[in-house]
């Protein structure tokens, strides 16, 4: 063992060693009491005021043995909740713990005496010891569908430029909303300067509307309005045919000028619209009639080619064509037609001259009466059966009325090119009582467009 003299006594080094290690654990531990008794809490706040948020700070150091303790106590405020949301957000990730409303705690320690720590503190927090700023505006407003470059920011700390710029974003310029980009400048290890910009992504586009069909359709009184149709789509929404709100006050009944609106939104509200006008004409109106070309040769009326006969227009005395061969021959192949269905169709009148019907008529006068005959026959010259192409078939009474022949002919003659020349509830067009034994030879194609029409041939022609 190694040992040192000291006058008598012999003292071994390791016992030397244990009691000056004691002596300077047992000083340096005073020295820290006293430290501590002496060195009370400190403080320290400051302020920042960003463009779109403020956070005041209260720090406060607290010496324990060797180190100083650090509490950093911030309060954000934000006129902007998604700002403060992401402001929490990047606090939590640096290890900060919510103390509160939009208030945040954290606590760290520094070797050192607090004092030292706190003026280090306050150096580094000097407003003019860093520089963080945004470039281009803190609060973006982008259309949908345009692209957005960042422009970033602008960071020194102690003068030198500094890229080491941390950025989180929930941005996406395909969906409407409001996002927040947030850069962080690490200024050192205990201090992160923080800047957010506001992107709102926003559809100011109109939707488009098209009608399909005229801008401006008129209408016969009480012809019934048919909505020609329309569509809508939108940049961002898509098609929205469904949401068009239409206003239509059209009253087919009431003749005047309409106007059919037509409206649409998008999901941000921008409105569009689009007029269709309605014209109702007034009762009765010729408009939408062709005018009827009426000719006049050797006394005989033709209309747009048609010989007419009624008690407008008659013919000459002398007008002698006899019965049509064409009528004939279509008439034979309906009666037979008929037959083969057990219908009887025998021909009750065909032909007249001027002279037969004038015999006719004078004999019907003294019968009923002049205004009586003249419902149910014509005068001389006024009757169809002179042009040879009228019949009558089956049975010239009111009996006939509602018999099968009487509907076979109403549904099928035109087929063979006649029509029921006085129908029912038409007196008042024909001037005659409703004959359905009275056929009228005009061809299959015109005879059908005028069973198809549902009009009198006076009607279908124009002339009424
Ligand atoms: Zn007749």
């Amino acid at each position: 063992m190694v040992t040192i003299k000291l006058g008598k006594k012999k003292i071994k080094v390791f016992n030397l060693l244990v009691l000056i290690i004691i002596s300077f654990g047992i000083i340096y531990a005073l020295a820290s009491l006293i430290f501590m008794i002496f060195s009370s809490k400190l403080s320290y706040k400051y302020n920042v005021n960003y463009d779109n948020y403020k956070v005041s700070t209260l720090v406060t150091f607290k010496n324990k043995w060797s180190s100083c303790y650090v509490t950093e106590k911030i309060k954000e405020t934000s006129d902007y909740n998604i700002i403060s949301k992401s402001y929490a957000n990047d606090l939590l990730n640096d290890g900060y713990k919510i103390n509160g409303k939009n208030t945040y705690k954290r606590v760290f320690k520094i070797k050192g005496s607090c004092k030292q720590v706190m003026n280090y503190y306050k150096d580094v927090h000097d407003p003019k010891y860093s520089l963080f700023t945004l470039n281009g505006s803190n609060n973006e407003v982008i259309e949908y569908g345009n692209n957005y470059v960042d422009p970033y920011v602008k960071g020194k700390i102690n003068g030198k430029d500094s890229k080491d710029v941390e950025i989180r974003s929930n941005y996406n310029g395909n969906k409407i909303g409001s996002y927040v980009i947030s850069y962080s400048l690490k200024i050192d290890k205990y201090y992160t300067k923080r800047l957010y910009r506001l992107i709102n992504v926003v559809d100011t586009v109109k939707p488009e509307l098209v009608l399909s069909g005229k801008s401006t359709i008129t209408l016969d009184y009480g012809q019934k309005y048919s909505e020609p149709g329309f569509s809508a789509t939108d940049n961002y929404d898509g098609e929205i045919t469904n949401n068009v709100k239409v206003n239509n006050k059209v009253n087919e009944t009431k003749p005047g000028v309409y106007k059919i609106t037509y409206s649409v939104s998008d999901l941000s509200k921008n409105k569009v619209s689009a007029h269709r006008t309605v014209i109702i004409n007034k009762k009765n109106s010729a408009v939408s009639k062709i005018r009827p070309d009426i000719i006049q040769k050797d006394g005989i009326t033709y209309v747009n080619g048609i010989i007419i006969v009624n008690k407008e227009y008659s013919l000459p005395k002398d007008y002698d064509p006899k019965i049509s061969k064409k009528a004939y021959k279509a008439l034979k192949k309906m009666q037979n037609d008929a037959l083969a269905l057990g219908l009887d169709l025998s021909l009750v009148s065909g032909y007249r001259s001027y002279q037969t019907q004038k015999e006719l008529f004078e004999k019907y006068v003294e019968k009923d009466g002049e205004e009586l005959a003249n419902t149910y026959s014509a005068r001389p010259g006024q009757s169809e059966h002179q042009t040879g192409l009228a019949f009558d078939i089956g049975r010239v009474d009111k009996s006939f009325y509602d018999t099968p022949e009487a509907k076979w002919i109403d549904q099928n003659a035109h087929l063979y090119g006649f029509i029921v020349r006085y129908p029912k509830d038409k007196q008042d067009v024909t001037g005659y009582v409703y004959e359905p034994w009275h056929v009228r030879y005009l061809g299959t194609l015109i005879a059908t467009k005028v069973w198809e029409s549902k009009l009198t041939l006076e009607e279908y022609l124009g002339l009424k």
